[in-house]
């Protein structure tokens, strides 16, 4: 087994729904600096589009791999799956009023950073059920530039996928027993965010 034919990633599900749960926890009345006009919705449709983007950015390390090919072939071998990196973007991104992010710096700075971490946090909480992987071949040098070790299955919470070159080979029922449960997961964070969001409200309101 090749390194490039196991998936060691949460599916976009997952990011896309702990941004999603960032979003409901950090919204901000107004938040979109560029957007002052809009509606609420639109406004938190604005903040949920820009941090789901954010959320799934480092997988785009499956990029360079189309050149050779092979879509994993540097997918979560890269830099861009590391906390340094995501310390740096939020640094860089946060000095931009984009719409949907709270017009605060220091504010859009903190939610960008969790977002950022967020994907990388979870990519190595991927363990394998088939006992195919070793730290070396689907660990994440999340500590980078800091700790070059790699790491993998922190805490047991997703399971790895199977993918192979071949696209077709991705459609199979571990598959579909991995993305299910990855929804179910995310489905409850999204829930429990806004059932946080509410209870804070009501008791801010209380105040
Ligand atoms: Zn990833």
């Amino acid at each position: 087994m090749l390194a490039n034919e196991i998936s060691n990633l949460p599916s976009p599900l997952i990011h896309t729904a702990v941004a999603g749960a960032i979003a409901v926890i950090t919204y901000r009345e107004p938040s979109g600096c560029l957007s002052k006009g809009c509606e609420k919705g639109s406004q938190f449709f604005f903040l949920f589009l820009v941090v789901a983007f954010i959320a799934n950015l480092p997988d785009l390390d499956f990029i360079p791999g189309l050149l050779f090919g092979n879509l994993l072939q540097f997918h979560h071998h890269l830099l861009s799956h590391s906390l340094g990196l995501s310390i740096l973007l939020a640094f860089l991104v946060s000095h931009f009023g984009l719409p949907g992010l709270p017009c605060k710096k220091s504010y859009r700075f903190w939610t960008l950073l969790l977002v950022g971490c967020s994907h990388p946090l979870l990519d190595i909480c991927v363990y394998d059920s088939l006992g195919r992987c070793t730290p070396d071949l689907c660990g994440i040098a999340v500590g980078w530039p800091v700790i070059s070790k790699k790491y993998f299955a922190v805490i047991p919470l997703f399971e790895a996928a199977n993918l192979g070159v071949d696209l077709s080979s991705w459609v199979n029922w571990h598959n579909a027993r991995v993305v299910a449960k990855e929804f179910v997961f995310g489905l409850l964070v999204v829930l429990a965010a806004i059932r946080l969001r509410r209870t804070s409200s009501r008791l801010n309101s209380h105040h």
